[in-house]
């Protein structure tokens, strides 16, 4: 079940129509308080989530699902529209997985919807171990020599895709494109900084991450 929250009715009739006709069942709400009615019933396995509302904008709606035990994991793909709305939602770590600029094609955002889910169900899928770390994907659990570490949500996908590609080298642009997914224009600075708050929040593994020097970054297997 896929909830789609958007007040504009003709975008929301044309993406539930989209998504039927793709064979997912869909949801439409206009309010946030719709949603959050209909999330307490029932919750999604996705959701479309626009910015621009009445009673809330998106951000603060997204901002209380993350906060919350029960959906902190729900995979949510923001509906932007283009320019600085989407630069700045894109340039700050807001806690969606997903963004997409209005206007949007479905053939586009049912393959943006696929590749998110499929993401997910992979990443329930496994325990994964590497020097000292240990995440618990099912509950986005990171453990360093015991202890847990609290990650932002690009932290974790930063950290899971080092460890899933471990001894490959990263560069700056891949980490980009596999843990933001969208097109970044250029700032792979935005990298950088995520890589040093992960090496010291994993305190004495954060050294598992090295620097290849004009390149860009690996989980190394020094210790394998
Ligand atoms: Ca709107």
């Amino acid at each position: 079940m896929i909830y789609m929250l958007e007040d504009e009715a003709g975008i929301r009739n044309f993406v539930l129509y989209a998504l039927n006709n793709s064979g997912f069942d869909a949801m439409g709400f206009e309010l946030p308080s719709q949603l959050r009615e209909a999330m307490e019933v029932r919750l999604p396995d996705l959701l479309l989530l626009d910015i621009m509302l009445p009673e809330e904008d998106g951000i603060s709606v997204l901002k209380k699902l993350r906060s919350s035990r029960r959906t902190k994991n729900l995979p949510i793909i923001l509906l932007t529209a283009k320019g600085t709305e989407f630069d700045k939602v894109a340039g700050l770590d807001s806690g969606a997985d997903d963004y997409i600029a209005k206007p949007f094609g479905t053939m586009e955002l049912i393959s943006r919807i696929k590749a998110l889910l499929r993401r997910t169900s992979a990443e329930a899928a496994a325990d994964i171990t590497c020097d000292g770390i240990a995440v618990d994907t099912e509950k986005r659990r990171v453990t360093a020599n015991g202890s847990d570490v609290n990650l932002t949500r690009k932290e974790y996908e930063l950290l899971l895709t080092l460890i899933r590609g471990k001894g490959k080298v990263f560069t700056r642009d891949e980490l980009l494109h596999n843990v933001w997914e969208f097109d970044y224009s250029g700032e792979s600075r935005t990298v950088d900084v995520h890589i040093r708050t992960l090496r010291a929040k994993l305190g004495s593994c954060g050294d598992i991450i090295e620097t290849i020097r004009g390149v860009g970054y690996k989980v190394g297997t020094k210790h394998d």
